[in-house]
């Protein structure tokens, strides 16, 4: 087992494991995710208002992709008036500066770890506790678009998802049979 949550706080995003099999300071997670949300954004010249960055800071509530609809019901805690466009836009400006990924098998949306890198989002995405890990790599990417390249194919949207159990609900499967 791990020894703690305290020994990785400091690991690179896409060093963290997301599924809770070696736990962690997710609190970390949220925190620099915001702090790096608010650097690109002044370096970008935009504003993270304080919409954008409570609906940021809602979807960095877990590592587990989460729907428009959940987001709606969350913000509405903290503002009753808030109306489904009103979370549409806030996504559709965390999209347009990729400090969020949707993921369509899911329909649902998560926090990049990377933002400001350039990547497309890569997730495995456990289908039992519905937590993802993104796995920014450049080589699937560029092996992606030659062969699209060579098929005249042209790419809209290019998350990769990945199907699967997490290595922490594969053992809750063996234990609890
Ligand atoms: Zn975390
Ligand atoms: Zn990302
Ligand atoms: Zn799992």
């Amino acid at each position: 087992m791990n020894s703690g949550p305290a020994d990785n706080t400091d690991k690179h995003p896409d060093m963290i494991d997301p599924f809770g099999s070696s736990p962690h300071d997710h609190q970390q997670c949220q925190h620099r995710a915001l702090v790096a949300a608010q650097q690109l954004c002044s370096n970008r010249g935009v504003r993270l208002t304080l919409l954008r960055r409570q609906v940021l800071e809602l979807i960095w509530n877990s590592h587990t992709p989460v729907k428009a609809y959940h987001l709606l019901e969350l913000l509405k805690q903290k503002h009753p008036n808030a109306a489904p466009t009103t979370v549409y836009r806030a996504l559709s400006f965390l999209l347009d500066h990729e400090l969020i990924h949707r993921l369509q098998s899911l329909n649902a949306f998560i926090g990049c770890g990377l933002p400001g890198t350039a990547h497309h989002g890569q997730f495995l995405i456990c289908r039992v506790c519905g937590a993802a890990a993104e796995l920014p790599d450049t080589d699937l990417r560029e092996r992606i678009g030659r062969r699209a390249d060579e098929l005249g194919f042209r790419i809209e949207i290019e998350t990769v998802e990945i199907s699967g159990t997490c290595a922490n609900c594969q053992q809750a499967a063996i234990t609890s049979d």
